[in-house]
């Protein structure tokens, strides 16, 4: 496999560091293959949010193996699925199931320039939106942390149609969309970018991004295939009260199987075929074994409603870095909402990807490293998010203390 992996932030290739290949996970701790133990805060990018392993999941799809693992037929998980998800995120009256985020947000490209019958999209700088062609167009994390702005192999006719903008940045994208809005189908955000590292979107950029749109004709698309049932039941829309034309959905909702989803206006999603001209597919899309999954764990959550506990966690651990790493007079800055949160080694939080290219990188992999051999699991990279559980407790909360302050002696 190229790089040893098959998906390329796993190579550890940006802290200098290798990959590790992991055997085994329960709750908050993963073990690799040497049976070292880690406190693991990535949780798969976010699935893992009540745990790895967590019995109820596991039992959901154990109860569906023995039913069989794919029909290529309709079955009543799809729409339990779908029912879920719609009472928490109303804004998608109608949705279909996929089998990846970057199939949601591509099938929302299509939809948005079939739909509006114009070809333009707009994007931030820094925010990912799967490898899709059309979105890998400045895109965050992997992209930017191995320093291609655009991949080879994306013809340059599409890129064109490819908007970057600054992220929380109002007067740039109100300039492009006065510039090009009558050929303009959708703008595309993460409402809480979790790509650039861990930025939330400011209230009034996102408002205006929807004022923009409404303007324009043109569709406001969120991707909340990180932010979705990661930061509120409801996802950052409802965290913000903001509307979109479009959701692409992934991660969490698959309960740790390969699972998207993508939905919106009735009248938009009534576009796809088979009622509308529009086409988009998937031969294992709705698969039962994967619905199993995400129907267990959405109503878990949902059931459990973490979010509070989540964020108190998370800012518990990364207020105690804070005041550690002040000690020794070494910048950082954090912010949490949910079951997401983010650190950077700057004096002030970064408000988008130009930022963040500014704060300190040779202290990130020095830190990540030192955590690391002390049995700590961040995300590799300054680019990331980091995820936290529900397993998580407070004795999982104080073990990761002592070790970091071990760690931080180190540096
Ligand atoms: C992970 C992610 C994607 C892509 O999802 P895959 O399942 O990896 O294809 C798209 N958008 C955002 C915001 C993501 O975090």
């Amino acid at each position: 496999m190229p790089g040893g992996v098959n998906s390329p932030v796993r190579a550890f290739k940006n802290v200098d560091g290798k990959p590790i290949f992991f055997k085994s996970a329960k709750g908050p701790i993963l073990i690799d293959e040497d049976d070292n133990q880690y406190i693991d805060f990535i949780g798969s990018w976010g699935p893992m949010i009540l745990g790895h392993s967590n019995p109820v999941v596991l039992n959901a799809i154990r109860a569906q193996l023995e039913l069989g693992t794919s029909y290529g037929a309709p079955t009543s998980l799809e729409s339990i699925l779908a029912s879920l998800i719609k009472s928490q995120v109303p804004t998608m009256e109608k949705l279909r199931m996929v089998n990846s985020g970057t199939e949601a947000t591509m099938s929302c490209i299509r939809l948005a320039r079939g739909y509006t019958g114009k070809d333009k999209i707009i994007k931030f700088t820094g925010c990912y939106h799967g490898h899709v062609d059309s979105l890998l167009v400045k895109a965050g994390s992997g992209v930017s942390t191995f320093g291609l702005p655009d991949s080879p192999g994306i013809p340059s006719k599409l890129a064109a149609l490819t908007y970057s903008c600054p992220y929380n940045d109002i007067e740039a994208v109100s300039e492009v969309v006065n510039e090009i809005g009558d050929d303009l189908a959708a703008i595309i955000v993460e409402p809480i970018a979790g790509n650039m590292g861990f930025i939330p979107g400011e209230h009034k950029f996102l408002s205006t991004l929807r004022e923009l749109c409404n303007k324009s004709e043109s569709l406001l698309i969120f991707d909340e295939v990180m932010s979705g049932f990661r930061v509120a039941l409801g996802g950052a829309q409802s965290i913000y009260s903001i509307k979109p034309d479009l959701t692409a959905l992934g991660k969490v909702i698959g309960g740790g199987l390969p699972v998207g989803s993508f939905g919106g206006k009735q009248s938009i999603m009534d576009q796809l075929a088979p009622i509308g001209p529009i086409y988009q597919a998937g031969t294992l899309s709705g698969n039962p074994l994967a619905m199993s999954a995400g129907v267990a764990l959405l109503e878990a959550v949902i059931n459990l409603n973490p979010f509070d506990e989540l964020q108190i966690a998370s800012s518990e651990i990364m207020l105690h870095i804070k005041n550690l790493m002040n000690e020794k007079g070494i910048p950082f800055s954090t912010s949490s909402i949910g079951g997401m949160f983010g650190f950077f080694l700057s004096e002030n939080l970064p408000r988008n990807f130009e930022d963040v290219l500014e704060t300190d990188d040779e202290m990130f992999k020095n830190f990540f490293n030192a955590a690391l051999n002390q049995g700590i699991y961040f995300a590799p990279s300054r680019f990331e998010a980091g995820f936290i559980s529900s397993t998580h407790d407070q004795d999982i909360i104080d073990q990761t203390k002592y070790k970091i302050e071990k760690a931080i002696k180190e540096l």
